[in-house]
């Protein structure tokens, strides 16, 4: 897959808080500024297609993950 970019989202996935300027120019992501709530990029599997994540719900995401995995490691 190339890296051409056709989509950018510079609003949070989950809660759609902005989290940064974010642009595409030619095909690639440009972040003309980011946020304090800034987290991290999440790609989109099989798209040319970035998301992105504000601090609090990658944060969360995060939590979340380690929780499932402690409660799997309880019931063993
Ligand atoms: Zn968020």
């Amino acid at each position: 897959m190339s890296s051409y970019w056709r989509k950018v989202d510079s609003k949070c996935v989950v809660c759609r808080s902005a989290v940064g300027k974010i642009v595409i120019k030619s095909g690639k992501i440009v972040v003309e500024e980011y946020f304090d709530n800034w987290g991290c990029w999440k790609k989109v599997p099989q798209q040319s297609e970035m998301q992105v994540l504000c601090r609090v719900c990658q944060k969360q995401t995060g939590k979340q993950q380690r929780k499932h995995r402690q409660n799997n490691l309880a019931q063993e």
